[in-house]
């Protein structure tokens, strides 16, 4: 799989390069210069969740990897389902929040540690990153109990939920957590100096898991194959498909799925009023804001690092821009939306709420509405719990790690300190 830097087109590399190194020069993204169309979908449809991802994956990856290799691959990573539930007459939701930390972002995060395990070829490797809550857990779990890999998570102490604290802060074996006495962005800077530290990087193999690493698209594309596997052919040729989003990732790998042949009609980005990409299809201005905090806060982004992907693939598909839909939602609005899916009778959180509204609003007659469900209605408990005003339950695996003791280190926002633990690992 050759893929070049948007930034400065002359920069190619393998998907392994582009796996290992996350950015290319000026912090450019990594596309790929052809993207494989099957004419028979029907057929890849039909095989089997596992087999047909390692298809789909060794066609996109042009065979750098083998179908088996992929195949094992993605039998390690993809550990639970991605199932369709019918919501209305109209209308399903893709659940992608079934595995370990209760996110989609699981998926991804899974299928890179695969790739990073695979490519590092049994050398240490200590994988270091920042988080405000979500990607730190997904990162901590996908690579729990791998051998020759540590993983540093840092995070702001007493700013994430104490939930999502006990989620990956449990862990321990090849996990190491750390709350740093300060904010995410001192946490940020912390990992940006170690990577600019080259004794250090080289002393300790070091690398991101960064959230626009190429690994984690790839393996997001296999989910919207298995959705349309799961509906009746005739709902298949209709389909639009609405996405909440954040910084676009989601929402590249449908389009890319789109350009692999899955007959997705048409998509629709949905956004909090964190809405820089809404106004932008409207007014052809990038003009990002201040961020704002909502309900759907993995969806507070106004600078979405992904976005020059999603306009990379509408140019060289062919596609019309003005085709993508949009749709903004206030808290207000979101939390209309969760009580009416509620009054469906399907219990959502707020950023499946925001893509299933806008999908209602645009839907038109004949067609077939997925929206997808990026989180698990219990990982956004306490918003939930006060918009429906009754308790939901926490899942089984979530309420056993709850009773768990916390593991994670502290330290003042200190780069030395943080060092000298790296290097003990
Ligand atoms: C990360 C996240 C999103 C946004 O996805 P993008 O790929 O960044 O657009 C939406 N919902 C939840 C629950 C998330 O964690």
């Amino acid at each position: 799989m050759n893929l070049y830097n948007l930034k400065h087109h002359e920069e190619q590399v393998s998907f392994t390069q582009a796996v290992k190194q996350g950015l290319g020069q000026q912090q450019g993204l990594f596309f790929p210069d052809t993207i494989p169309q099957f004419d028979d979908i029907d057929a890849v449809l039909d095989l089997d969740f596992h087999a047909r991802c390692a298809k789909l994956l060794a066609a996109l990856l042009d065979n750098e990897l083998s179908e088996d290799t992929l195949f094992e691959m993605v039998s390690k990573a993809f550990t639970f389902p991605a199932p369709l539930e019918k919501v209305t007459d109209q209308i399903s939701a893709l659940e992608l929040f079934h595995g370990p930390t209760l996110a989609f972002k699981d998926f991804g995060g899974r299928f890179m540690a695969q790739c990073l395990a695979q490519f590092s070829e049994g050398k240490k490797t200590t994988i270091l990153t920042a988080t405000s809550g979500d990607t730190g857990a997904a990162v901590a779990h996908a690579f729990y109990g791998m051998e020759n890999i540590n993983v540093v998570v840092l995070y702001p102490k007493g700013k994430i939920s104490p939930l999502q604290e006990k989620l990956f802060c449990t862990l321990g074996g090849n996990i190491t957590t750390v709350a740093v006495e300060s904010d995410f962005d001192a946490c940020q800077a912390m990992v940006k100096q170690a990577f600019d530290d080259q004794e250090l990087k080289a002393a300790i193999g070091l690398n991101s898991a960064n959230s626009i690493n190429i690994s984690r698209l790839a393996a997001q594309v296999c989910y919207y194959f298995e959705a349309a596997a799961q509906l009746p052919k005739e709902q298949r040729a209709q389909l639009v498909v609405s996405v909440p989003s954040g910084n676009f990732g989601n929402l590249t790998a449908g389009l890319i799925a789109k350009a692999m042949g899955l007959p997705i009609k048409r998509f629709i980005a949905a956004t909090n009023v964190n809405d820089t990409v809404p106004r932008y299809l409207a007014s052809g201005n990038w003009e990002p804001k201040p961020t704002q905090a909502t309900l759907s806060n993995a969806m507070d982004v106004s600078q979405p690092n992904n976005w020059p992907r999603v306009e990379e693939l509408f140019k060289t598909q062919g596609w019309d821009l003005n085709q993508l839909g949009k749709g903004v939602m206030t808290d207000q609005q979101t939390a209309e939306a969760v009580k009416a899916l509620d009054a469906e009778g399907y219990l959502c959180e707020p950023h499946g709420a925001i893509a299933y509204q806008q999908l209602t609003e645009q839907l038109a007659e004949g067609e077939h509405g997925l929206f997808l469900c990026t989180a698990h209605p219990a990982k956004f408990k306490e918003s939930v719990e006060d918009i429906l005003q009754r308790a939901i339950e926490i899942p089984k695996p979530l309420a056993d790690r709850a009773d768990l003791e916390l593991l994670s280190l502290e330290m003042p926002a200190d780069f030395a300190q943080l060092r000298a633990v790296l290097l003990k690992l």
